[in-house]
């Protein structure tokens, strides 16, 4: 099934879809930057030319290179638009339903060769790969993570039927893309979030106990762990309501108390304290 990788479709243009698709045609792939929604085409194109012009203020890129790079993405309302592409990504909303009906029309659109790869978060691949038949083995799990233009790790996901060809086109993709890609099996949170999110219910946990102030626990993680910044700060990041839906679904599937949302993380999405995307969460007021 091997074959070469010119093109890759994106679908989704939010904030990871955005980035997969200017890291693709930075690295000289032709990107298809799928997205339902006319908005947010608009909003990544605005955010590709923003990051590039700013590449090229620091020297880090020539005009161009910015020109090429701009050139290589084409904007699709319609997945059949992008239906040349060589690779397909999904990075749409992080719901079960959508990508299922998403997954069904990668089948139908791309070809045969084509890896048909998500950046879900938290969703079984297993469970996504369903809704392609007998293209399981072709479903991997291509997880990004968040700005995609500078976070080295692609955590690589091997759903039931995945075939290990697939598991080693989507490294050497992904190497290709400039990223370490570092593979994992199918399980609720994969690495990342299930090592992650304990960590940060804790904090909560520890704030809420009144163990010390968000400003500190973040300080000693800072200092005493070496982390970039505090679990309680990262939350705001991430947001909090994703925080918590990551968090649940680590409960249901894995069935463990410990990744059950803490009464203040819970209290604080009920609020509409959500971190960063609303101004407020941890912090902000
Ligand atoms: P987002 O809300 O910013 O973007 C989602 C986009 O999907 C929107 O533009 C929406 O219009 C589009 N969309 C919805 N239905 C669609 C369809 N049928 N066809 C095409 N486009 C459709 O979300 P995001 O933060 O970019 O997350 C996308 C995926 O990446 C999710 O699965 C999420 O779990 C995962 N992820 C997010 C992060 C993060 O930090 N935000 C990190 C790693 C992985």
């Amino acid at each position: 099934m091997s074959h070469e990788v010119n093109s890759i479709a994106v679908i989704g243009a939010g904030t990871m879809g955005s980035g997969i698709a200017l890291v693709a045609a930075t690295s000289g792939l032709d990107a298809f930057q799928v997205d339902v929604s006319a908005e947010q085409l608009d909003r990544a194109r605005a955010y590709h030319d923003k990051v590039l012009s700013r590449n090229v203020e620091k020297g880090r890129m020539t005009e161009d290179e910015k020109t090429a790079a701009l050139a290589r993405i084409t904007y699709c309302a319609d997945m059949a638009e992008a239906k040349a592409a060589d690779w397909a990504v999904e990075a749409a909303t992080e719901n079960p339903e959508i990508k299922g009906r998403i997954f069904e029309a990668m089948k139908a659109t791309f070809p045969d060769h084509a890896v048909l790869a998500t950046n879900t978060s938290s969703i079984s691949i297993t469970q996504i790969a369903t809704a392609t038949g007998d293209a399981a083995d072709r479903v991997v799990g291509m997880h990004f993570f968040n700005p995609v233009p500078v976070m080295k790790l692609v955590e690589v996901i091997k759903g039931l039927a995945t075939s290990d060809e697939t598991v080693q086109r989507t490294i050497a993709l992904a190497q290709r893309m400039g990223k370490t890609p570092i593979p994992a099996n199918d399980r609720a949170g994969f690495v990342s979030n299930r090592v992650l999110m304990p960590l940060i219910n804790e904090a909560f946990f520890a704030w809420m106990e009144g163990v010390a102030e968000p400003e500190a626990i973040d300080e000693i993680m800072k200092l005493g762990c070496n982390f970039p910044m505090g679990p309680l700060r990262l939350a705001d990041f991430i947001g909090l309501d994703v925080c918590h839906d990551i968090m649940m679904v680590l409960y249901r599937e894995l069935g463990d108390q410990k990744f059950f949302p803490c009464p203040l993380l819970r209290q604080l999405v009920t609020a509409g304290r959500l971190g960063d995307k609303t101004g407020r969460g941890v912090y902000g007021g």
